[in-house]
């Protein structure tokens, strides 16, 4: 480990996942001799991805993902390859061991809470793993401690049965390398991202007579993948939408009540996919003599035969609990402006994907400009589940095309924000071409659908909200 540079530093950040280590990379654009020093209550880089399910592989092709400006770091099959979490990782830890002496990481120290002080300075409490303490003064904080996520606990079972064995993803090779070829009924119980890894991490390692049965509650549109994250030939691929500009589009179209309208277009046309037809949110599996037989919540049952075992694998992905930010239950990221009562500055997905995102912030604030940047949220009970992602989408093209004002061409194009995501150079211009040219439509669509947060306030949840 790197000794620290003398204190108060200019900047101190706190978790070096994802968005941690984009606000590092946003330092070392907007003001490269700047001290900065990461605390990381974990013994890596890498945040969550050091503790996902070993076979977690992202959602998205590498090179839109990971470090702002590092996309070379991934490799040549980075347009085409989903990363496994080591190669994540690896991706992540690599970066944090390539920076200058001017950034420091502080391990197995947690930060604890932080207080405003004499000249401008934030005081901060750190604890260590070795239960030692110790309080760092720096003139920014920023919170990119990611969202506390917890596992459910689920009691599927409704007897215990020799025949029949529970485990959650994270536990699932283990489960398949112990039965030793012995094939199995495997039931993943939840259709998510965790549900798919699971259905695809035992298409490849299951012994080969298993069966493998996803069970999912409502409906799920999946984005495919072939249509909205163009790969090749840029220039062929203008004329194709990609997510963000079906976002774009779909917060234009929105009127407060025509989510599902909205969804089931995109379904039509191509963009999305939907599986289920309405089926029930949990499951009960009920073990009846020789025979086993899923019970599921709308009292259907599934008949899974006599001749095998059947392990229920509970891949239910954890549960955002609570967002640690504010310490306020249920308080939600688009309900919160960045600027914290304390002075921190919470970064995380206020402009869609967390990197990119917490990038963009980062610069705001080491320009000054943070506090010019108008942010509004939306009410999260307020809206029921398929709104959620009509207001939530509104707030983040809102948010981003105000900061796309407020910073320079160059710093766009290293930050790769939601708009230039999915795509090389002229993709990217495209796409942010579109968002200006949209700009009169959404913010008449954000006035009327969301609500303004003041900075260093946490608004309450239920305050404000969308008009309905
Ligand atoms: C299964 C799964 C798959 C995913 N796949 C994708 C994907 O393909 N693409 C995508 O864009 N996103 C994906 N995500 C979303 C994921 O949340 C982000 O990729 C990202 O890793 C979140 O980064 P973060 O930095 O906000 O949080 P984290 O990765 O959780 O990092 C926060 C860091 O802060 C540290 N920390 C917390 N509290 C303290 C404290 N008090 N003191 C010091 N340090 C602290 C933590 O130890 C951690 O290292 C996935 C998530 C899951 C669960």
């Amino acid at each position: 480990m790197k000794s620290p540079p003398p204190p108060p530093y200019d900047f101190l950040v706190v978790g070096a996942g994802y968005a941690g280590l984009n606000a590092v990379a946003a330092l070392q654009h907007a003001c490269p001799s700047a001290t900065v020093l990461v605390l990381e209550q974990r013994e890596e880089a890498g945040g969550c991805w050091n503790s996902l399910y070993s076979f977690v592989r992202l959602h998205q092709p590498a090179f839109v993902f990971g470090v702002s400006g590092q996309a070379a770091s991934w490799g040549p099959d980075a347009r085409s390859e989903l990363a496994s979490r080591h190669g994540v990782l690896n991706h992540f830890q690599k970066y944090a061991s390539s920076l200058p002496p001017t950034v420091a990481f502080l391990f197995s120290a947690s930060f604890v809470r932080c207080e405003r002080g004499d000249a401008g300075l934030l005081h901060v409490d750190v604890a260590f793993a070795t239960r030692e303490t110790t309080r760092v003064a720096a003139r920014h904080v920023i919170d990119a401690r990611g969202a506390d996520l917890k596992l459910p606990q689920l009691a599927c079972l409704r007897e215990e049965h020799e025949r029949v064995a529970e485990c959650y993803s994270e536990e699932l090779r283990r489960v398949v390398q112990s039965r030793r070829g012995e094939a199995c009924c495997y039931v993943v119980v939840g259709g998510g991202k965790t549900g798919c890894d699971a259905v695809t991490y035992l298409a490849k390692h299951a012994p080969p007579s298993s069966r493998v049965l996803l069970l999912q509650g409502r409906p799920l549109y999946f984005i495919r993948r072939d249509r909205m994250f163009p790969s090749g030939n840029c220039l062929k691929e203008i004329s194709v939408p990609v997510a963000s500009e079906v976002f774009l589009d779909w917060c234009k179209a929105y009127d407060g009540s025509n989510a599902l309208e909205l969804l089931r277009a995109a379904e039509r046309d191509g963009l999305l996919m939907r599986v289920g037809e309405g089926e029930p949110q949990l499951t009960n599996l009920g073990v009846d003599g020789a025979r086993t037989t899923l019970v599921l919540r709308s009292g259907k049952t599934i008949e899974l035969g006599a001749e095998q075992r059947v392990v229920l694998v509970k891949a239910v992905g954890r549960l955002v609990e609570d967002y640690n930010a504010s310490g306020e239950p249920n308080v939600w990221k688009c309900m919160q402006h960045p600027i914290q009562p304390d002075g921190r500055v919470r970064i995380g997905a206020h402009f869609g994907f967390t990197g990119p995102s917490a990038y963009l912030l980062t610069i705001l604030l080491a320009r000054g400009k943070l506090e010019e940047l108008p942010f509004r949220g939306y009410n999260r009970l307020g809206t029921h589940n398929v709104d959620n992602l009509f207001y939530m989408s509104t707030a983040i093209v809102w948010h981003a095309l105000q900061a796309a004002r407020l910073v320079s061409p160059l710093d766009m194009m290293s930050c790769t924000i939601m708009f230039d995501k999915f795509g090389p150079m002229p993709r990217q211009l495209f796409a942010l071409s579109k968002l200006l040219l949209a700009s009169g439509k959404l913010e008449e669509q954000a006035h009327k659908l969301l609500h303004p947060l003041r900075p260093g306030v946490i608004e309450a949840n239920g305050v404000g909200g969308g008009q309905k």
